[in-house]
């Protein structure tokens, strides 16, 4: 049997960083929705008993590196089980670029093998087994929009902002996600206002949600590569109504309502920045 399961991206429309835990982990409040830029994971079953994956477009690992790996190798172990899967995935969303596309990869892997296995685990359950991936992966396995607390592993469904467009733009610089946690000096910089934007979404607010925008891990990232500065200037430039760099970046977005000034900043910002998506924000878990 052979299954399809969509792995969309998503965005922080708020990321804060609270302290350092004594685990390790930072302790985070983020607020993350589903953009409808999404990899596309195939998987069919083998008769043997193993784990085999393939990936096409941008460099991913097609071993037990790769998320996606991971989750099959996590369901067999779990439950003991000497069923075989082949994984292909359809790669649209961009590497390394604080979009959760490996996450996403995994999340959807569990999902899609709890149908083709027959697994009868809820949602609840597949997101618990996530978290042991990886931080994302428990947002990425309910989807829609959610404020995710803890190490980014407990999870609180919320409604979703109003439509819009979503512009994004990653220059082709590498950031190390650990390395950006490492710099952040916590007690010196800025905090968005995760309470703010909660109700924002709430009110249904499309202006206050592009005011509260707001990312902790902005104050390194941007420092260490003025290029992301640019594109954020830029995008607002063009009229974007909210500006953001996305994770630990290097993708920032620009939200607007209106279809032509979409048109304009994606058009605008594909002179000096060669991967450019303009998508709707999804928002809703499919
Ligand atoms: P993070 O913030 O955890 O770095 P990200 O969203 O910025 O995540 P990803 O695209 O998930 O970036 O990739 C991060 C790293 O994970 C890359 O080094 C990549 O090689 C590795 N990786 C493992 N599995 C996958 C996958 N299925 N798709 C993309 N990258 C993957």
């Amino acid at each position: 049997m052979k299954l399809s399961v969509k792995a969309p991206a998503k965005i922080n429309l708020s990321l804060d960083v609270l302290h350092k835990r004594d685990d390790g982990y930072h302790e985070v409040k983020m607020v993350m929705t589903t953009i409808d830029l999404a990899d596309r994971v195939e998987l069919t079953e083998l008769e043997e008993d193993k784990i085999s994956l393939e990936s096409s477009g941008g460099y991913v690992p097609s071993d037990n590196r790769n998320l996606a790996f991971q989750a099959a190798e996590l369901l067999k172990k779990e439950f003991n089980l000497t069923n075989g899967v082949h994984i292909v995935i359809d790669k649209q969303i961009p590497v390394s670029a604080g979009l959760a596309g490996g996450s996403s990869d995994a999340a959807a892997t569990l999902k899609g093998l709890n149908q083709l296995w027959d697994l009868g685990l809820s949602l609840d359950e597949l997101a618990d087994l996530g978290a042991k991936i990886g931080s994302d992966v428990s947002f990425c396995v309910y989807g829609g929009t959610a404020l995710a607390t803890g190490r980014g592993e407990r999870i609180e469904s919320i409604q979703a902002p109003p439509p819009c467009w979503v512009i994004l733009a990653k220059p082709s610089i590498g950031v190390s996600t650990a390395d950006v946690y490492r710099k952040l000096k916590i007690k010196e910089v800025e905090h968005p206002d995760t309470h703010s934007m909660l109700e924002a979404i709430e009110d249904k607010d499309y202006d206050r949600i592009c005011s509260t925008l707001g990312n902790v891990l902005e104050s390194v990232t941007l420092k260490d590569h003025p290029e992301v500065l640019h594109i954020k200037k830029q995008m607002t430039r063009l009229g974007a109504e909210g500006v953001l760099m996305s994770g630990s970046g290097p993708t920032v977005f620009g939200l607007t309502v209106h279809d032509t000034r979409a048109q304009r900043i994606y058009n605008g910002l594909r002179g000096f920045c060669n991967e450019v998506y303009m998508v709707r924000m999804l928002g809703e878990s499919e």
